[in-house]
């Protein structure tokens, strides 16, 4: 978890291949279903670029599709999800049902103001529709209202860790590792 441009897929990306599990990203997802178009891509596209959450039936519909995949069997990384209360029910459904259990929650923990330069500049390099500044402030609201709330919920289960996300992604990744590694598998 982090705010949007907090480098939730940045580090994903490491953690994924340092534990041999996939990394789940349902922005990723979301954008590979824009790109072709499917119907799943027309309908969260309008979301997306208003930086509006996709409704939740969607999104938990796809992500309990991509749980069932067989690389995903013996562990998984999820990169943004879940975002809302809704989504928190729906995983720990997902996973009681499949006899996982969630390790660990990760947050990020970063500089807001920084971020927006941070995302204004992936939007030059990536050319993401949704990294204007209006709709960076909007994500970042969303976050806040919906996704900052359910920090609480993990942390009084006693699964939460919190990494500072300032600094060089090695340093970042490097704090991450620290603190996953001590962590038994379940
Ligand atoms: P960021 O966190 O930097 O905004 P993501 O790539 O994770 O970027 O997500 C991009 C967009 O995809 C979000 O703004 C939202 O519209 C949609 N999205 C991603 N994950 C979810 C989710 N779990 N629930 C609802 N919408 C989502």
């Amino acid at each position: 978890m982090g705010p949007p441009g907090a480098g939730k897929g940045t580090q994903a990306k490491f953690i994924a291949e340092h534990f041999k599990i996939p990394a789940i990203s349902t922005g990723d997802i979301f954008r590979a279903n824009v790109s072709k178009g499917t119907p799943l891509g027309v309908e969260a596209k309008r979301f997306m670029d208003a930086g509006e959450y996709v409704p939740d039936e969607v999104t938990n519909l796809m992500v309990r599709d991509r749980i069932d995949e067989p690389d995903a069997v013996s562990g998984f990384l999820l990169d943004g999800y879940p975002r809302t209360l809704s989504q928190v029910e729906e995983l720990d459904g997902m996973i009681k049902f499949t006899g996982h259990e969630l390790d660990a929650v990760l947050v990020l923990t970063v500089d807001q103001d920084e971020i927006v330069e941070r995302l204004l500049q992936r939007a030059q390099v990536e050319g993401r529709t949704d990294d204007t500044e209006d709709v960076i402030r909007r994500r970042q609201e969303v976050y806040s209202e919906e996704t900052e709330p359910l920090i609480e919920i993990y942390r009084d289960r006693g699964i939460l860790i919190e990494i500072d996300g300032m600094g060089e992604v090695d340093e970042v990744t490097q704090r991450v590792f620290d603190a996953l590694d001590v962590i038994p598998e379940s």
